[in-house]
Formats: structure tokens, C-alpha cells, sequence
């Protein structure tokens, strides 16, 4: 049995997520890279605990970390938050998510030429997915 995360873990989850900074002029047009999203154990647990109907449950997605995967076949597919080609999870979405679009990596950067508040190092990107792979990551 997976225990639910505590709600301490949850803030530590959501503190790594609010440093990502947020982006300016969003266009909205990037809705083709929503296959496939991978996500981390602590992100799968709150993803599967409180989108059940969509992800499959924590385990299915402890068990296979990715959003919108055909599950037989791991061909691409539409992540299940996406409607009307916007993430309907905006505020819940992975830390992976929200690193796409940055300036800190060439092929993370947006693809429609939005930027950033401020900017993220590539070496402050990879210990923000460091410390998201060591939170919460005792599942039982
Ligand atoms: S990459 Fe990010 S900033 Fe660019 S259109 Fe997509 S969501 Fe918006
Ligand atoms: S969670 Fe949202 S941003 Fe991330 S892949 Fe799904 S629809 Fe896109």
C-alpha cells in the first residue's frame, strides 16, 4: 500500500515547483509537446492520488511515470490534461512542464520565442530536477 503523501512533502513538491520562474506572453502554442511528460516519483503521487480518472491511480503512474503514453504500446499519445489544446492542471502540472519554454537549456527554450521574468541557470534547472527526484520518493 503506497501511503498518501504528507502535507509537509506536498509544500516541499510545490516550493521546488514555484522556482521555476513564470513566463511572460505565454502564446499557448506549444500544445504538440504534451505527449509523453515525465515526472518524478513525488510528482506521480500527487498526480495519481488527486487525478485519478485521468492518470490510472499512483500506481500506474509509479509504475510507468509518463503522461499520456499508450499503455500497451508506449506510442506517443496526448497527455490526459490537455483539453482544447491548454493544460487543464496549469497550477498542478510536473516540474518538467514548467521547465519547458525556459531560456536555461537550447532545446527546452520556447519554441514561439516567449521568455521568462528572470532566468534560470542550466545548473540551477538540473538541482531544481535533483531535488524533485529526492523528494518524497519513500513510497511506502
Ligand atoms: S513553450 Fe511555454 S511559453 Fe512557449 S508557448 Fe509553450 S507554454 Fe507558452
Ligand atoms: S500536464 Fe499540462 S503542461 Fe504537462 S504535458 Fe500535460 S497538458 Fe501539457
Amino acid at each position: 500500500m503506497i501511503r498518501p503523501l504528507t502535507r509537509a512533502e506536498i509544500r516541499r513538491m510545490k516550493k521546488l515547483w514555484a522556482k521555476v520562474p513564470p513566463i511572460t506572453g505565454c502564446k499557448g502554442l506549444c500544445w504538440e509537446s504534451c505527449a509523453n511528460a515525465p515526472m518524478h516519483p513525488v510528482e506521480a503521487r500527487y498526480l495519481g492520488a488527486k487525478y485519478p480518472r485521468q492518470t490510472g491511480g499512483v500506481e500506474r503512474l509509479l509504475e510507468l511515470p509518463i503522461l499520456g503514453p499508450r499503455a500497451e504500446t508506449l506510442e506517443p499519445a496526448d497527455c490526459p490534461f490537455l483539453v482544447n489544446r491548454r493544460c487543464s492542471i496549469y497550477e498542478d502540472r510536473p516540474l518538467v512542464c514548467r521547465l519547458f519554454g525556459q531560456p536555461l537549456l537550447g532545446h527546452l527554450r520556447c519554441p514561439y520565442g516567449c521568455d521568462t521574468t528572470h532566468k534560470l541557470t542550466a545548473q540551477q534547472g538540473a538541482d531544481l530536477m535533483t531535488a524533485m527526484a529526492q523528494a518524497g520518493n519513500e513510497v511506502s
